[in-house]
């Protein structure tokens, strides 16, 4: 008989009985969307959840990397990471800017700061990190660096739900932070978003910009996009947030399981928890050297065989695509770490819900390998 399938993640998700009450008061509201009841009760329980002050709603994870670039008003050049999901360097490209990429660092696969300034022009004016895997960027010094330099940063914190450094949250670093709410990611609200600022006046603005630009009835300030999350997802999204921390604690134990048992295995690095973070272990990625038995892509087979679908996150490059590869700076000799990380990850089944059998099931396999 074949292995059961397990998938890379699995959604967290709400308990039905407890759904159902709240779709039958949204009928009796007939309000299903426009900063209706349940999206203001989730903004307030996300703000108060993340500990950060603005934080506004999104239909996704992409429009709140896209619209903080127009409200910011960035123009020019923008310095990203290849090493992320493509959403992050569309949205420069959806706003006519330039991508710059810069290599990451082999620890962490985040943007390395140290390679920040090379790559800064008389054009550049912001940069667009990435939290990868949850692990937290070097954010002191990316704004030290955006000071002297007078560049915006815009974190896409799409891996960095609930991650705090020193009790405090992440996001609450560079002028504005992106979160995504998609069912595979550690807090969803089946397709969702949020952006995250540090000023009043400007999550109005942001809250305009989701919707068309309207201040007012016949009052458009600017030209917006429409973003606006619905009742229904604000709903679900309530019940989610009451469980994501239970979710986040299993997700630790499973991490400590593979950790554990893949420490003594030759040719796989692991990530390692940092101190004084509150991590989120959105993904469990190991990275496969050259004293493997066998090679990232046979491992990565290997597991399909067995009906267990790891995915090469990230893999290719963002830089690699066909948009992006003829920029200058996506040139694999601008970003051998980046590249390296590609050819090497592979991101294990991690979602609340595995099951020790299957998890101890991984492990021997992949600590078997030959
Ligand atoms: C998931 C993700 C996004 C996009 O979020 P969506 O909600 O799918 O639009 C952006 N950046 C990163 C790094 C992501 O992982």
């Amino acid at each position: 008989m074949a292995d059961k399938q397990i998938t890379v993640t699995s959604p967290l998700l709400p308990d039905l009985e407890e759904f159902i009450p709240m779709l039958r008061d949204i009928w009796d509201r007939k309000w299903l969307t426009n900063n209706g009841h349940y999206h203001k009760e989730l903004e307030k329980a996300l703000a108060d959840y993340l500990g950060v002050q603005y934080i506004s709603l999104f239909t996704n994870g992409t429009l709140p990397l896209i619209t903080a670039l127009q409200a910011l008003e960035v123009r020019g050049e923008v310095i990203t990471t290849p090493y992320s999901f493509v959403a992050t360097t569309h949205s420069i490209w959806w706003n006519g800017l330039k991508p710059v990429f810069v290599d990451v660092e082999e620890k962490t696969g985040n943007i390395d700061p140290e390679k920040i300034e090379a790559a800064i022009t008389p054009r550049t004016t912001a940069i667009m990190p990435v939290h990868v895997y949850g692990t937290p960027c070097d954010t002191k010094r990316i704004q030290e660096i955006a000071d002297q330099h007078h560049l915006k940063v815009i974190y896409d914190a799409a891996h960095a739900f609930g991650v705090q450094v020193n009790r405090e949250s992440v996001l609450k670093h560079g002028d504005m932070s992106t979160l995504s709410f998609h069912a595979t990611k550690v807090y969803n609200t089946i397709e969702g978003g949020a952006l995250v600022c540090h000023d009043e006046a400007i999550k109005k603005h942001i809250d305009y910009l989701k919707n068309f630009g309207f201040a007012g009835e016949t009052t458009v300030v600017a030209p917006g996009i429409n973003s606006k999350m619905d009742e229904i997802r604000s709903a679900y999204g309530l019940l989610n947030l009451k469980q994501v921390d239970k979710a986040i604690a299993q997700r630790k134990r499973i991490a400590e399981i593979y950790r554990q048992g893949l420490k003594d295995v030759a040719g796989i690095r692991m990530l390692e928890d940092v101190e004084n973070v509150r991590h989120n272990y959105a993904y469990f990625p190991i990275f496969i050297n050259e004293e493997y038995s066998i090679s990232r892509d046979a491992l990565y087979a290997k597991l399909k065989e067995h009906n267990i679908l790891g995915r090469r996150y990230f893999y290719p490059l963002i830089s690699s695509f066909d948009s992006y590869k003829n920029l200058d700076s996506a040139n694999p000799a601008n970003l051998p770490i980046a590249n390296k990380l590609a050819d090497q990850v592979l991101c294990l089944p991690m979602f609340a819900t595995l099951t020790d059998e299957d998890i101890y099931r991984i492990i021997d396999i992949v600590s078997t390998m030959k």
